[in-house]
C-alpha cells in the first residue's frame, strides 16, 4: 500500500509573512490519509519548518546543487537543506529544465546527492505538447526516468517520489484527463520495474498539472496515481485543504 502524497509547489511566490499566514490557515486541518508537503522558496524554509513542528505538514525545497560546496554563486547545497531538516526536495521541475538548463544528467546527480544526505527527492518528468502530439510521450518520460534514476541503489528507490507533469498542463488550466495521466504513470512504473524489479510497486508517482480541489478526487481515484504536485492551487490555504479531500 502506497501512502498518497499531496505536495504544494509554491514556486517563486510568498514572503515569510505570507507563508506563515498560510500555515496558520491549514494547521490542525491536514490530518488524513495523505502525506502533506509544502515546497517553498529557500528563504521561507526555516520559518515554515519551525511553524509546522508537531504537525503532519512536511516542508521541502524546490531545488539544490549536486556538489557539496564551492564556487557556485547563487546555489544552495544539500548540507544547507539538511541543516534545515528538509524532508523533500523537488528535482528537475520542467521550469528548471526550461529556464535554468537542467538536464537529465544534472538531475541524476541531484537525486543521488539528495539520497546520500537523507532528503527524499521528487524527480519530475513530463512531455511538451509537441511531443505528445507526435506520440513521443512515453519515449520522453522513459528517457527522463532512466537517466534520472541511474545508479540509484535498490535499497534507496522507495525514498524517491516521481512526479509526472505534462508541461502543457502546468499552470495552463488544461489537465490531462485522469485516464491519460494514469496511463503514462503506469508506463513510468513499468520503466521503474525494468530498473528495480518489484520495488517499483513501492515507488510513489504523483501527477501534476492544473490539479485543483474540483478535479483532485478523480485524479486520485486512478489506480496508479499516488498523489499530486500542485502549483497554483497550493497557494491559498482553503484551496490547499480542498486538495486533501479525495
Ligand atoms: C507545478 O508547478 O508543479 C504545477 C503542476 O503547477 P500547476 O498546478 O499550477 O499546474
Amino acid at each position: 500500500m502506497r501512502t498518497a502524497i499531496i505536495a504544494g509547489n509554491w514556486k517563486m511566490n510568498k514572503t515569510i509573512k505570507e507563508g506563515l499566514e498560510f500555515i496558520e490557515g491549514i494547521k490542525g486541518k491536514t490530518e488524513g490519509n495523505a502525506e502533506v508537503l509544502i515546497c517553498a522558496p529557500f528563504t521561507l524554509l526555516k520559518d515554515l519548518k519551525e511553524a509546522t513542528k508537531g504537525t503532519n505538514i512536511k516542508i521541502g525545497a524546490q531545488n539544490m546543487h549536486y556538489e557539496n560546496s564551492g564556487a557556485f554563486t547563487g546555489e544552495v547545497a544539500a548540507a544547507n537543506l539538511v541543516e534545515l531538516e528538509m524532508d523533500y526536495v523537488i528535482i528537475g521541475h520542467s521550469e528548471r529544465r526550461q529556464y535554468f538548463n537542467e538536464t537529465d544528467e544534472s538531475c541524476n546527480k541531484k537525486v543521488l546527492k539528495a539520497i546520500e544526505v537523507g532528503i527524499n527527492p521528487i524527480l519530475c518528468c513530463g512531455e511538451t505538447l509537441e511531443e505528445r502530439e507526435a506520440n513521443k510521450t512515453i519515449e520522453k518520460v522513459k528517457g527522463q526516468i532512466e537517466k534520472g534514476l541511474a545508479n540509484v541503489d535498490s535499497k534507496d528507490i522507495e525514498k524517491v517520489v516521481i512526479a509526472y507533469e505534462p508541461i502543457w498542463a502546468i499552470g495552463t488550466g488544461k489537465t490531462a484527463t485522469a485516464e491519460q495521466a494514469n496511463e503514462v504513470i503506469s508506463e513510468i512504473r513499468n520503466v521503474v520495474r525494468a530498473m528495480f524489479g518489484d520495488l517499483a510497486d513501492k515507488v510513489r508517482i504523483q501527477y501534476g498539472g492544473s490539479v485543483k480541489p474540483a478535479n483532485v478526487a478523480e485524479i486520485m481515484g486512478q489506480s496508479d496515481i499516488d498523489g499530486a504536485l500542485v502549483g497554483g492551487a497550493s497557494l491559498k490555504a482553503e484551496d490547499f485543504l480542498g486538495l486533501l479531500k479525495f
